[in-house]
């Protein structure tokens, strides 16, 4: 991946799209092809074929999907397998059709068995039941895995699926009911160390277990996994000793919090001082997810941002953006 390439981030305004295009410009690429909806409907297979066949980008980051924390995947399921399927069906054939060169896919741990054994590693992708809360947007992100697989073996293209595990940073969703618990709990606390509320609702036990990455490292690790594969490819492309192009490869931090140490965490930054209480009529969800990310350690990289500043960060710039404060 040169810098003068055509690269084409598919997604580019969501939480992993955005911190792909920062990093990927300060590391000195220019020409990075971008569209909002507006301008390229990803579940519009004709436009995004179009689209691929003018443009002709030689590499893809495709981190565009409808995304969502326990309650919206649980309340609106079917349209996170549709959106899903229609905007991986799109981008994954247009892709093999302009001869894109290679393709990094990004999926979720939720993929993985409800009860895998932890550290989950690749090898449990399809080895037991899904999280039910979550089931149809893992059903359409192991659809996209098995394309990308399946495109490789037939068509001999280089698509390679990367797993992240629970992202959170500068840019994620702060809604009040679609979002992810770490968002979530910071607006929640920040909104209650305003009205000096004295305790605050945590949703479920808080005794479940989530692996937290920043997206910036994300990022880092993406672009890291483009390029260590592209230094291998010739040669029958190994990543960590694994055949790359069938494999997937999860990014991970390495270590879990339980929700109530993340709850703490989170409360203490923000600065707020009342109790907490744990909601069990809300749903816990899988009760651990711990990333194995053994595959893409063995290429040298590591993560950088440790759950506190990547807090404080993200909470500075909950701060500095007000509108955030203000969504639904
Ligand atoms: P998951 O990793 O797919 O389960 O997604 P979430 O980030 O939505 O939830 C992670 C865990 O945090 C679950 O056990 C939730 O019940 C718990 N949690 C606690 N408070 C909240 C909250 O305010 N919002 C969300 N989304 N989850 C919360």
């Amino acid at each position: 991946m040169q810098p003068s390439d055509k690269i084409f981030i598919a997604g580019h305004r969501g939480l992993v799209g955005s911190a792909l295009v920062r990093q990927l410009r300060s590391l000195g690429f220019e020409n990075l092809l971008l569209r909002s909806r507006q301008e390229l409907d990803l579940e519009d297979i004709a436009a995004v074929r179009a689209f691929f066949e003018k443009e002709r980008p030689r590499h893809v980051f495709f981190a565009a999907a409808k995304v969502g924390g326990i309650l919206a995947n649980s309340s609106y399921p079917a349209d996170f397998i549709h959106d899903n399927l229609l905007i991986q069906l799109s981008v994954i054939g247009a892709a093999q059709a302009t001869n894109v060169e290679k393709m990094l896919f990004l999926g979720s741990s939720c993929i993985y068995p409800k009860l895998a054994e932890q550290p989950i590693r690749e090898e449990s992708l399809l080895t037991g039941e899904l999280e039910p809360t979550n089931e149809a947007y893992a059903i359409a992100k192991i659809a996209g895995i098995i394309m990308c697989r399946s495109f490789n073996r037939q068509y001999g293209t280089r698509f390679i699926s990367a797993m992240p595990t629970n992202l959170y940073g500068e840019g994620d969703n702060f809604e009040r009911a679609g979002s992810h618990v770490l968002p979530a709990l910071m607006r929640r606390f920040h909104d209650a160390k305003l009205a000096n509320q004295d305790e605050i609702v945590v949703w479920g036990s808080g005794s479940p277990r989530r692996e937290f990455l920043h997206v910036d490292d994300m990022a880092d690790a993406s672009i890291h996994l483009m390029r260590v594969w592209a230094e291998t490819a010739d040669d029958g492309s190994v990543v960590g000793g694994q055949n790359a192009l069938n494999e997937i490869v999860n990014i991970g931090y390495g270590e879990d919090v339980s929700i109530r140490d993340l709850a703490e965490l989170v409360a203490e930054l923000v600065g707020y001082r009342g109790t907490l209480r744990f909601d069990t009529s809300m749903p816990d969800g899988t009760p651990r997810k711990l990333l194995d990310s053994t595959r893409l350690r063995a290429t040298g990289w590591r993560p950088r941002i440790s759950l506190r500043d990547g807090i404080a960060r993200t909470y500075e710039w909950f701060l500095a953006h007000p509108a955030v404060a203000r969504l639904g």
